[in-house]
């Protein structure tokens, strides 16, 4: 079984061909998937799309991007859905201080937020980083008892300490087969195995070898090839513990 952690397949890109898209995934193996909201509507979205599914599971949250423009009917109507059993992550949420699509106030009170409401349901967060390192990480010390993934993580090996002490996960994306990021490959060498988990990001950041195309569940798999490579192991062992790590962050009954 593989794991593809951090899907948007609720997306307009994903509008023709949804029901074939899952269908590859079962087909080659990615039998779990994690489907992210990103604001209310694509949050209900996913809900909606991971109904009868099996193996297909939502989150609801605020992307940094959205965090502006998201209001506090929104927010309440956000925590009902992390509310709810199904819902098996708050996020994604985080920091976005390379497109600064919203003002740096809107989007740390709404990551704030979301902190403290994962910590309160007990359930783990998923974080967006992006040039938002040391703002991320301070926040993250603010809320003790915190689990989460830092999600499509496009650092080096020098930033992972501070994640691994707060135990958390680090998922890798289709950025670690690029050939000029040795640096996020010397991280994805570096994460103890039981930390480590895979994902798509789709539509975005298809792996080096489908680059240009738009990126789906079924093309997790080459990232977990690369991983297997960079780490020694069989694409087979990496499947097992990847997927067996999403299932004790995301309360999956079985690996
Ligand atoms: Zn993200
Ligand atoms: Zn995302």
């Amino acid at each position: 079984m593989i794991t593809d952690t951090h899907a948007h397949v609720t997306r307009e890109e994903f509008g023709a061909d949804r029901e074939q898209v899952f269908d590859r995934a079962a087909a080659a193996g990615v039998t779990r998937i994690v489907l992210v909201g990103t604001e209310l509507e694509s949050s209900r979205a996913a809900f909606e799309c991971a109904r009868g599914r099996a193996g297909v599971h939502p989150t609801a949250g605020v992307h940094p991007h959205d965090s502006a423009a998201t209001g506090a009917a929104e927010r309440a109507a956000i925590e009902e859905l992390c509310a709810r059993p199904e819902c098996v992550a708050v996020g994604e949420t985080g920091l976005d201080w390379f497109k600064h699509y919203a003002p740096r106030e809107a989007q740390l009170a709404s990551f704030r937020w979301q902190l403290r409401l994962a910590r309160e349901l007990d359930k783990p967060v998923i974080v967006h980083c992006r040039d938002a390192h040391a703002d991320v990480l301070a926040l993250l010390g603010e809320v003790p008892g915190l689990r989460g993934v830092m999600h499509c993580y496009s650092m080096g090996a020098e930033e992972l300490p501070g994640y691994l002490a707060l135990g958390f996960c680090i998922s890798f994306s289709g950025v670690v087969t690029y050939p000029k990021n040795e640096r996020n490959r010397e991280a994805a060498r570096a994460v103890p195995e039981e930390l480590l988990l895979v994902e798509t990001d789709c539509p975005f950041l298809a792996p080096q070898g489908l680059r240009g195309q738009r990126n789906e569940p079924a093309f997790v798999r080459e990232t977990l090839a690369q991983l297997a490579v960079l780490r020694g192991k069989s694409l087979e062992e990496l499947a097992r513990a990847t997927s067996a790590n999403a299932a004790r962050l995301f309360g999956f009954e079985s690996a």
